[in-house]
């Protein structure tokens, strides 16, 4: 079946806009521009009711009540918030915050942050799937811990936190519980009441609704106190001040309306492609490894080690598909990514992983021309690479000395 191209396979990264989302949106870029703060005219009126309805949408989504959502930018902005606003509040003594190794850095930099200012923040290890222990986290908690900030679901290896019992333990022991979820809302079914949960950051953007836009939940019984992180005109019940992006807010509740009512149809699609995906490629491939926990993993996620055969290059020969790989070229070195290094996942194996993203609108098709140029394409890397299987037993036949593996370590 032929397949359009580019293929988008990152969802992780970001989703596209559902059309449902955008059509909500467009009045209020367009004749519906009223300011949401203007209480004098019909205009702000309309930008308010609109925004009160957002507020609902996402609210119910989450099992929150509408009071307890403070729009953002985004998820970086929501968790800056939750992290640096309730260090603020606890300026009389050394607050300590816990967290755990493969969060998202919109957490681990905040705490960095607060580290070098004096603040003690415990950064816990994960296991070889990627999951924190909750008896870790038991065990990190003192008289002096504020805050406990795990995340729900990982951004690369999909890897599911136990968050429920991470829940109760902050519960049981007094300090606030925050979770970035912007990966695992409008996946899996979140409800803060039943998990416990005191401060939340969600994403438009990673759940098929616009970018520059999130929402902090903040818990009103018992109510979780916060400093705010931007002052003026006291917006958003003086936790965020700044004009609200009505349109975004907009799309921000026309998703998570959207998410609620088809995550129990989407996500078994979701992971019925995913599997087949995996399937097809370890079925059509050997030495390739998972990275991320079998089971306890978002639906549309599939993270994959090739061994012998850089991530890079194969980004690169998979042009048409839209990827990511476990290496990071931010920076002038290619560093294998932080999160596989904290599954004590080898450089090598580092460097040649996927991302593989799936979402509302791959499709069976999409998936079997994916698998088979992956497949194609690893297998000519491996064939051409000058550290490939073939030259490894060709060296060693000669009694030359085998080299390693991977071009990136020594
Ligand atoms: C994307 C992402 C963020 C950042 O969200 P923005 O809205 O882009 O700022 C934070 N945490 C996780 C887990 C993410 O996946």
């Amino acid at each position: 079946m032929a397949v359009k191209t580019p293929i988008y396979m990152d969802c992780h990264a970001t989703t596209p806009v559902d059309e449902r989302v955008l059509e909500a949106m467009l009045p209020y870029f367009g004749e519906k521009f009223g300011n949401a703060a203007s209480r004098t005219h019909t205009f702000g009126w309309a930008a308010e009711a609109a925004v009160d309805d957002a507020r609902q949408q996402v609210a119910s989504l989450i099992g929150a009540k509408p009071t307890e959502i403070i729009f953002t930018s985004g998820a970086t902005e929501a968790d800056n918030l939750a992290i640096k606003g309730v260090s603020a509040m606890h300026p009389d003594r050394r607050a300590h915050m816990v967290t755990q190794a493969t969060e998202h850095h919109a957490v681990l930099d905040p705490l960095k942050a607060l580290k070098r200012q004096g603040y003690g923040v415990t950064v816990l290890p994960v296991d070889r799937y990627g999951r924190v222990s909750p008896e870790a986290v038991t065990g990190a908690i003192t008289d002096e811990t504020t805050l406990v900030s795990i995340m729900a679901a990982n951004n690369e290896i999909g890897t599911l936190q136990p968050i429920a019992e991470i829940g109760s333990i902050c519960k049981e022991r007094g300090v606030l519980f925050h979770t970035d979820a912007t990966q695992a809302v409008g996946k899996i079914s979140i409800h803060v009441d039943a998990l416990n949960i005191d401060l939340l950051s969600l994403s438009a953007h990673k759940l098929y609704g616009p970018k520059g836009v999130g929402a902090l939940y903040v818990r009103n019984r018992p109510r979780v106190r916060l400093i705010a992180q931007m002052d003026g005109g006291g917006h958003e019940r003086g936790m965020r001040s700044g004009t609200l992006n009505v349109p975004g807010i907009v799309g921000l509740g026309a998703a998570c309306e959207i998410a609620g009512t088809e995550i129990a149809s989407e996500g078994p699609r979701v992971r019925k492609l995913r599997d087949r995906l995996e399937e097809k490629i370890t079925g059509g491939l050997n030495e390739v490894h998972l990275n991320g926990h079998p089971q306890a993993r978002l639906d549309g996620n599939l993270n994959l080690s090739f061994a012998g055969v850089d991530g890079e290059s194969l980004l690169m020969g998979l042009g048409e598909i839209a990827l990511s790989s476990g290496s990071a070229c931010t920076s002038a070195t290619l560093e294998p990514s932080y999160v596989l290094r904290a599954l004590g996942v080898k450089d090598d194996l580092a460097q040649s992983s996927l991302r593989f993203g799936l979402g509302r609108f791959n499709t069976r098709a999409e998936v079997a021309y994916v698998a088979d140029r992956v497949i194609a394409e690893v297998n000519r890397l491996r064939e051409i690479s000058p550290f490939s299987k073939r030259e490894t037993r060709v060296r060693r036949r000669a009694g030359k000395p085998e080299r390693h593996l991977s071009p990136f370590t020594p």
